[in-house]
This record gives C-alpha cells, sequence and structure tokens, in this order.
C-alpha cells in the first residue's frame, strides 16, 4: 500500500538550527525505508517527529490514512528501538518484554502467550529470566525490538540501531533484522549515517543532507543514478571531474570538454545543453586499468596515466592513477581470470578507461546553507558539507589522503 506513513511539508526548528526542512516523504506499507545522511542532517528529528517526542513547527504526519501529528507518542501506533536499547537493568528480559501490555492492562494469561511469541521470534527463550546485564550487545538489541513488537504498532522506527555493536555483529544483526521484518511485515523507518546497512537492508532509502531530502530510491538507484553530486559523494566512493558541455548527440550523450584531460563522453539523461558546467561522477570500480593501450571506440573514454599510490584492501587493490592535472581513484577486484597482465605497480605507465555510459553527469556541488554554516557545532558535524576536492584537482571525492604503500 502507498502513502502508508506520509510527511506533509514537515519543518522543525531548535532556536535558530533549522533540523528539518519542509521535508515530504512517503512510505508504503511493509517496507523497510532507511534515513541516510551524514551527523547532523535531521534525521533523528524526523524520527523523533514520527514518534511524537516533537511537535513539528509547521506540516503533518499521515499513518493510515489518520492525521497523527497532534496525538502523543503512547496514542500513535508507532514505536522506537533506540540506538542504547533502553531496557530497564532491573527487570528480567521476559519482564522487559512484557512492559507494553502490562501497561496497556492485558490480562496476564494474554501477556504471556505475547511474550512468548515475541521471544520465539528472537529465539531467546533461554535468556528470558537474565538480565540485561547478563546478554550480550546483539541479544540486548533483540530484546529491545521484541519490546517495541509486542505493542504491535503499524510502524517500527529504529534509531541507529547496530550503532553500539561490532561490525561482525553488526553484519549478523543485519541479516536478522530482515527476517524478523519478513516475519511481522509492518513497516520499518530506519535511521542510520552507515551507507552499508541501509543498502544492504532497505527496499528504498531517503539520502538527507541538512535537515532536506536530497535524494529518494531503491539502493541500486541512489547508487547507480544519483541526482547530485552530494548523494554521489555520500554513498560509496566518486571520482568527479569540473567540465562544461561542448556537445549534445541524439542518443543521450554527450562531449564534456575537462580542462587538464581533454574531451570525454558522457552520458546525458539531463538533456544538459552545449555551454552548461558540468560535474562529472564516475565509480572508482567502473574504471578499467591495463598497462596497453585499449582498442578505440566511439563510447570509451581512454587516458594515459601514472600510479601514484596503491592500497591493498584484501578483496581488492585501490589505485591513484594521475593523467595530466587529475588524480582518479579506482578499484581492482583480485579475481585472478581478470587479470589480463601483471598488477600494476607504483609509478607504472598505465591507461585507464571506462564506458560512456559508466559517468553521470550532474549538477556543480550545492553550496553551503550559509545559515547552517554559522554554527560552528554544525560545521563540524556534517562532514558533507565539505565540497569535494576540485580546486585542486585530486577526484577522489570522499578519500583522505591514501596511505602509502612501502615502494
Ligand atoms: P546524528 O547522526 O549525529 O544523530 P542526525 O542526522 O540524527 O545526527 P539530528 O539529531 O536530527 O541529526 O539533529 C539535527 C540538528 O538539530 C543538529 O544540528 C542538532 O545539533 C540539532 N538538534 C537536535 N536536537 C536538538 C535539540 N533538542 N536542541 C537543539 N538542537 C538540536
Amino acid at each position: 500500500m502507498k502513502d502508508f506513513l506520509v510527511f506533509e511539508n514537515l519543518s522543525k526548528s531548535y532556536a535558530n538550527i533549522k533540523a528539518v526542512k519542509n521535508i515530504s516523504l512517503s512510505i508504503n506499507k511493509g517496507e523497510i525505508f532507511s534515513l541516510l545522511g551524514p551527523s547532523g542532517c535531521g534525521k533523528t528529528t524526523l524520527l523523533r517527529l514520527c514518534a511524537g517526542f516533537e511537535i513539528p513547527d509547521t506540516g503533518r504526519i499521515i499513518l493510515n490514512g489518520t492525521d497523527i501529528t497532534a496525538l502523543p507518542p503512547e496514542k500513535r501506533k508507532v514505536n522506537t528501538v533506540f540506538q542504547s536499547y533502553a531496557l530497564f537493568p532491573h527487570m528480567t528480559i521476559r519482564d522487559n518484554i512484557a512492559f507494553g501490555p502490562k501497561i496497556a492492562g492485558k490480562s496476564k494469561k494474554e501477556i504471556e502467550h505475547e511474550v512468548d511469541e515475541m521471544l520465539d521470534l528472537i529465539q531467546m527463550h533461554d535468556e528470558a529470566d537474565r538480565k540485561p546485564s547478563q546478554i550480550s550487545g546483539g541479544q540486548k538489541q533483540r530484546v529491545a525490538i521484541a519490546r517495541a513488537l509486542i505493542n504491535k504498532p503499524q510502524v517500527l522506527l529504529l534509531d541507529e540501531p547496530l550503532a553500539a555493536l561490532d561490525l561482525k555483529l553488526r553484519q549478523r544483526m543485519l541479516i536478522e533484522l530482515d527476517q524478523i521484518h519478513d516475519e511481522v511485515g509492518i513497516t520499518f523507518v530506519f535511521v542510520t549515517h552507515d551507507q552499508t546497512e541501509a543498502m544492504s537492508l532497505s527496499d528504498r532509502i531517503a539520502v538527507m543532507d541538512k535537515g532536506h531530502i536530497e535524494q529518494v530510491g531503491t539502493p541500486v538507484e541512489i547508487y547507480e543514478s544519483p541526482v547530485s553530486s552530494f548523494t554521489a559523494a555520500f554513498i560509496g566512493d566518486t571520482n568527479f571531474l569540473d567540465g562544461q558541455v561542448t556537445q549534445t548527440f541524439d542518443d543521450n550523450r554527450a562531449e564534456i570538454n575537462v580542462p587538464g584531460i581533454g574531451t570525454i563522453i558522457c552520458y546525458n539523461d539531463r538533456k544538459l545543453k552545449e555551454g552548461d558546467p558540468v560535474h562529472v561522477s564516475i565509480r572508482p570500480e567502473k574504471i578499467h586499468m591495463s598497462k596497453t593501450e585499449p582498442e578505440e571506440n566511439r563510447k570509451l573514454n581512454i587516458l594515459s596515466g601514472t600510479v601514484e599510490n596503491m592500497v591493498y584492501t584484501g578483496t581488492s587493490t585501490k589505485y591513484w592513477v594521475r593523467s595530466g592535472e587529475w588524480l582518479f581513484t579506482l578499484q581492482k577486484l583480485h579475481m585472478r581470470y581478470l587479470l589480463d597482465e601483471t598488477p600494476a605497480k607504483w609509478d607504472d605507465h598505465v591507461w585507464i578507461s571506462w564506458h560512456a555510459d559508466d559517468c553521470y553527469m550532474l549538477e556543480k556541488y550545492r553550496e553551503a546553507d550559509e545559515q547552517l554554516l554559522t554554527l560552528p557545532d554544525i560545521e563540524e558535524a556534517v562532514p558533507g558539507s565539505a565540497s569535494p576536492s576540485s580546486n585542486n584537482k585530486d577526484i577522489s571525492s570522499k578519500e583522505s589522503a591514501p596511505a602509502k604503500e612501502k615502494r
């Protein structure tokens, strides 16, 4: 069902900080929807508005056709799982889970039955009589989810629920969350700043920046077709080139002049015109590197360059290749059958190439919001507010200086 949970023109300010700016969003029934963005972009505020812990300055929240904007939290069919779990330390796991139905005045028999159902769901019957201090972080998280789900909410809000767990446990919990979601089938709204979590769990993602939504889409849409430089830079790594459209063709492609490189061919689904300034985004894994020059092809961009840096990451090696004034980041998987030749080394002369349809033209990076930037805490909190380092023509947008491999 479409339009199950709808945010209409929601805004929320704290003193002079505009945490949420006129956000409109529609979430479908039963989907896992993630709010993803850098620290301070307003995702928790949006979640708190939905839960009823905050009242919006403007706008409405509609749940299943009912306006819930003015309802207190306990009257909304919405429950929240907090990052800190917020379990009652003096109560057993069973009593923690039973808390909601007890407050609702249900009978002892009903409560026992519902708690057993929840213990089945999270597979924690054996630990039911322990206290929270006697179970692991992942188990606490499962109890927190059970304690929320026992209230039979229409929407489960999850505020960075995996942030306190180590990497392996986070990966396991992602699978468990997905399984729990499959079993209960209700709408999950998941807040995270971790793109991997959002990409692997969500049906759709809203990428947020500075209180507004940059893009809503499936993980594939967000990664493969970012609509803005911010999204391209925030989701995964990307290379940015600055240029200007010099010619457009009928087949949705355009020629771009990039100072210091010359002309490249790029996908032009936005119908940008001759003379338009553009940012071109190319993902590192879309760039091929070889020691021999690739065969000319109208749809292939081919540049020569020098390996300036490389980092072995286990599954792949990251290379930084300088071509003219530009430094490209690219990634080569360690798959023996893909290794057409000996791997490139430091200072090697190489050819890099990518297909015209693997690069996207984006509008120039949006200027930072002045009002937000007057507040020092926000400047620190919003790494996305830094423009990609296109001025010095080092185009690896999110990379700090790569660690140097020993020559
Ligand atoms: P994080 O990932 O760090 O939790 P976030 O994207 O969830 O960040 P919010 O917590 O929604 O961001 O905060 C958005 C902005 O509003 C931030 O600048 C934050 O400092 C500010 N803010 C949030 N809550 C309050 C509050 N109660 N009083 C004042 N400012 C607040």
